[in-house]
């Protein structure tokens, strides 16, 4: 699981990452931060796919995305039976 973060404050809404998410997760909010900006948010989370796009575009490093759990490796064996 990742975890995603957009940082409100630090956020000036230039609304780069919404134009280079491939998935259109993210738009920006009619709310303004401390500095006046309308910052971006994840407007459709389940969208992502987690592709750091959006954190590598972003001028002022405000998303931030974030490995929450190790990575399992479920080996589930695939069991054939004779019909
Ligand atoms: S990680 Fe990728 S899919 Fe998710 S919001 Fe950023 S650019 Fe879009
Ligand atoms: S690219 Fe960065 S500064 Fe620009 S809107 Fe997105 S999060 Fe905000």
């Amino acid at each position: 699981m990742a975890m995603y973060q957009i940082d409100f404050e630090r956020c000036k809404g230039c609304g780069l990452c919404v134009e280079v998410c491939p998935k259109k997760v993210l738009e920006l909010t009619t709310d303004v931060n401390a500095k006046g900006y309308f910052p971006a948010y994840q407007a459709r989370p389940h969208d992502c796919v987690f592709c750091t796009t959006c954190c590598i575009m972003c001028p002022d490093v405000a998303i931030s995305i974030t490995k929450t759990s190790e990575e399992e490796t479920n080996d589930e064996e695939m069991e054939m039976s004779d019909g």
